[in-house]
C-alpha cells in the first residue's frame, strides 16, 4: 500500500477552520467554501514529486526520524485521516464473515417477478433489463439508535475497557491493549482503555449529527439513483457492519424505511491513530447497490478543530459504502443493467516494476484522459492503490497520481472530489453523477500519458525533487513547499527505491 502523503509545513498545521453554515442550504457549499478559503489563504503546500515513496508493507523500514503526533498527548489535532477500509475488508475475509446480505427492492419499472428473482439476479447472468426509470437525488437515511448502545464497544465512562476488533479473552484483563495514538493507524484486535475524549457526550453527538447531515446533503446534490418504490426493505438477517456491527431496528425489517434509498447505521466507537471514521456496506439490492451500511465516527475526533477534516472524511467514507469498494465493483453494471465484464484489470507493469490494478471503466477513462491530457493508447486505466499487498484490488486511487483527491487512502482539508471519482460511481450503473459537484484537481493536470504511466522518478519539472530542501516552489507554483527526503533504518522494497541508496526515500508522514 502506498502511503505517500504531502508534507505540510507549519502554516498548514494552523489552517483556518471555516465555520459551518447556519442552515442546511448554506452548508451545502460549505466544503467548497472551506477549500476555496484554504486555497486563497497563504497555505504552504508541499507538492513535490514523491521521489522514493515509503512502503508501509515493509515493516522493517522505519524512518530514522519521525514527525508523528507525540504519544500521550490527548489533544492531537490530526491533519489527515488515514482510511482503514482495505484493512477492514481484509479482516472480514480472514474471519470468513459474510460480507453483506442481499435484499431485493421494488423499483418503479421493476416487475414483482424481478423482485422475487433478486437473489438469482445477483449470482447469475441475468436477462437484459430494458426498462429504466428517471433517477432522483439519493435519499440517505441516518439512524443513530446504536450511538452509545454497545456496552462492550462504546466508551461510556473513563476507564471503561472496550473491544476494538475481536481481541482474545486473556487471563489478564485488557491485554493486548490498543495504543490510541498508534501512528500510522493500525487495525488490530485489542482492548481499548477509554479516556474522556472517547465518550460521546451531547456536544460530540451534536457535532456528529451536523457533520453527517451535511454529508447526506452533499450526496443528495452529487448523486441521483433510481428511487425505491415504497419503503426500503431490509433483511436484518445478521448484524450490519464491522466489529460486531449493528442490529437493524425491528421496524426497519418489518415495515421497511420510508423515503430512503440507503440507510446508514451510525456508531461512535473509538479508533486508534489518525483514523477519524470508517464505513462499510452491509446490505445490497438485487443489482448490487448498497442499501444499508455501518458508519463509525470516533468521539475523539468530534472536535471543533477537526470539523473541516471530518467533513472531507465522511464524504470519503460514505463513498466506500456507495460503491468505491472492490466488493461493489463485482456488481457494477452498464446502462442496460448488464453486469460489466471488466471494472479493474491487474497486470505486471514493467515500467513501474510491480503488479498494478487499474480501473478501466469507460467514464473513468474518459475523465482521466481529459484530466491528465493522456490521449495516447498507452493510457489504459486509472491506477488503484493496492489493497494491502501488491497486486490486490484496493479501494483507493493511487496517491502518486491523484495526490489530494478525496478517494486516495489519506484525506486532508485540501482533499477534493474529482470528476474521476464521480465517474467511477456513475459507471456502477446505479447512480447518475452531477459533475458540477466535482472540484478542480490540480495534481497531474495536463501532464500527459507519461506522467500517468511512469514512476515519479521519471517525472518532469516541478513534480520532482532529489534532495531535502527546506524551501521551494510547489508543482503548480502556487505555494511554497519543501522536499522531504529521509534515510530509513532499513532498505525500502525494490519498487520504492529511486535513489542509489536503498534506504533513501520520501518521509512517511
Ligand atoms: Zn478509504
Amino acid at each position: 500500500m502506498m502511503k505517500t502523503m504531502l508534507q505540510p509545513t507549519l502554516n498548514t498545521l494552523y489552517a483556518p477552520v471555516m465555520p459551518l453554515g447556519r442552515n442546511a442550504d448554506s452548508s451545502l457549499t460549505k466544503k467548497q467554501d472551506v477549500l476555496n478559503g484554504i486555497r486563497a489563504s497563504r497555505i504552504v503546500l508541499i507538492l513535490v514529486c514523491i521521489h522514493g515513496t515509503f512502503a508501509d508493507s515493509n515493516e522493517d523500514a522505519k524512518p530514522l526520524y519521525y514527525e508523528g503526533p507525540e504519544s500521550g498527548d490527548t489533544n492531537n489535532i490530526y491533519l489527515t485521516h488515514s482510511c482503514i477500509h482495505d484493512e477492514i475488508l481484509h479482516q472480514r475475509r480472514r474471519t470468513g464473515r459474510k460480507e453483506y446480505s442481499v435484499t431485493p427492492q421494488v423499483y418503479v419499472g421493476t416487475s414483482s417477478e424481478d423482485h422475487h428473482r433478486g437473489r438469482t439476479l445477483l449470482s447469475l447472468p441475468e436477462e437484459v433489463q430494458t426498462q429504466s426509470s428517471a433517477k432522483q437525488p439519493i435519499r440517505i437515511y441516518l439512524n443513530y439508535d446504536a450511538v452509545g448502545h454497545s456496552p462492550d464497544r462504546d466508551c461510556q465512562k473513563v476507564g471503561d475497557i472496550v473491544k476494538l476488533g475481536e481481541p482474545p479473552i486473556s487471563s489478564i484483563p485488557g491485554v493486548p491493549f490498543c495504543n490510541p495514538h498508534a501512528y500510522p493507524a493500525v487495525v488490530g484486535d485489542c482492548w481499548y482503555n477509554c479516556t474522556s475524549d472517547d465518550i460521546a457526550g451531547d456536544d460530540k453527538k451534536q457535532r456528529l449529527r451536523k457533520a453527517l447531515g451535511h454529508t447526506v446533503q452533499w450526496f443528495k446534490k452529487a448523486l441521483a439513483v433510481e428511487p425505491v418504490k415504497g419503503n426500503l426493505r431490509l433483511s436484518g438477517y445478521s448484524a450490519c457492519g464491522q466489529d460486531g456491527g449493528v442490529q437493524l431496528p425491528h421496524e426497519y425489517v418489518e415495515e421497511g424505511v420510508k423515503d430512503a434509498d440507503l440507510v446508514l447505521l451510525v456508531t461512535t466507537r473509538p479508533t486508534t491513530g489518525n483514523t477519524l471514521a470508517w464505513a462499510v456496506a452491509c446490505e445490497r439490492d438485487q443489482w448490487g447497490r448498497a442499501i444499508a451500511g455501518h458508519v463509525n465516527v470516533a468521539p475523539r475526533h468530534l472536535t471543533a478543530e477537526a470539523e473541516t477534516l471530518l467533513s472531507a472524511t465522511l464524504i470519503h467514507e460514505v463513498m466506500h459504502v456507495l460503491g468505491f469498494d472492490p466488493h461493489a465493483f463485482a456488481h457494477f453494471r452498464d446502462e442496460r443493467k448488464r453486469r460489466r465484464g471488466q471494472v479493474t484489470v491487474q497486470s505486471m507493469d514493467e515500467k513501474l516494476g510491480r503488479m498494478v490494478t487499474r480501473v478501466v471503466l469507460p467514464r473513468v477513462i474518459m475523465h482521466s484522459r481529459h484530466h491528465y491530457g493522456a490521449y495516447s493508447e498507452n493510457f489504459t486505466g486509472l491506477e488503484l492503490e493496492d489493497g494491502g499487498g501488491r497486486g490486490t484490488s484496493g479501494s483507493h486511487w493511487e496517491k502518486r497520481l491523484l495526490m489530494n483527491e478525496i478517494m486516495t487512502g489519506s484525506v486532508d482539508t485540501r482533499s477534493v472530489v474529482s470528476k474521476m471519482t464521480l465517474a467511477l460511481l456513475e459507471d456502477s450503473g446505479w447512480y447518475q453523477a452531477n459533475y458540477s459537484m466535482a472540484e478542480g484537481l490540480e495534481w497531474g493536470r495536463n501532464q500527459g500519458t507519461e506522467f500517468v504511466t511512469s514512476p515519479c522518478s521519471l517525472w518532469r519539472g516541478a513534480y520532482r525533487c532529489n534532495s531535502t530542501q527546506l524551501s521551494g516552489c510547489t508543482y503548480n507554483r502556487e505555494a511554497e513547499g519543501y522536499c522531504p527526503i529521509v534515510s530509513y533504518s532499513g532498505d525500502l522494497p525494490k519498487w520504492a527505491q529511486y535513489f542509489p541508496q536503498p534506504n533513501k526515500g520520501k518521509s512517511k508522514m
